[in-house]
């Protein structure tokens, strides 16, 4: 079933170096490649970027996100690609977000105590809890972009 809806998260070690604002410009080209490429493939979702990992949720049609993610596997940005889940949802999360963000910003790095991105405590995390906070995180974002 090729087409179904299929959802992928996973976490990596960031591999982006520089300053604080040198990465946050190569973050930022990461998100506009994505806007660019998920939309028209049907991929959507949302990546967050905290504490040196990358916590990505890929949404969509079955082929477009095994084909998004085998691209993103071989970006030299990040290393140590674990998948945490994997499979067949009944509905997306992210139905709005080519790829929403949240993260980088070092004022608001309070907010997102609560997923501090250690990899031994987001491996144990109930993955719907995971996704809920998720949400929970962009939709604090619309209301801070749109204020
Ligand atoms: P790019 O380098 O973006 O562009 C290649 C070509 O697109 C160029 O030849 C140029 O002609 C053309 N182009 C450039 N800008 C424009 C423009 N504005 N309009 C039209 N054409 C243009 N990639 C995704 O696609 N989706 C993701 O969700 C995603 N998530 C990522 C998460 C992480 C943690 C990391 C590290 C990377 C992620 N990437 C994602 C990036 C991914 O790894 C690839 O770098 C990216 O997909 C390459 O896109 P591209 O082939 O369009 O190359």
């Amino acid at each position: 079933m090729p087409d179904r809806l299929y959802r992928i998260i996973y976490m990596s070690r960031n591999m982006l170096t520089g300053t604080y604002d040198a990465i946050a410009a190569q973050v930022d080209g990461i998100l506009v490649s994505s806007r660019r490429n998920n939309a028209p493939a049907g991929v959507g979702g949302v990546l967050m970027f905290n504490n040196g990992c990358f916590l990505q949720v890929l949404e969509g049609p079955f082929a477009a996100v095994s084909a998004t993610f085998e691209r993103i596997q071989r970006d030299e940005g990040h290393d140590e690609v674990i998948v945490l889940e994997a499979g067949y949802p009944e509905e997306r999360r992210f139905a709005d977000w080519s790829m929403a963000f949240v993260g980088a910003d070092r004022a608001d790095a309070h907010r997102y105590e609560l997923l501090k991105l250690d990899r031994a405590r987001l491996a144990v995390l109930a993955k719907d809890e995971m996704l809920a906070q998720l949400q929970g995180l962009v939709g604090e974002e619309e209301v801070r972009r749109a204020a």
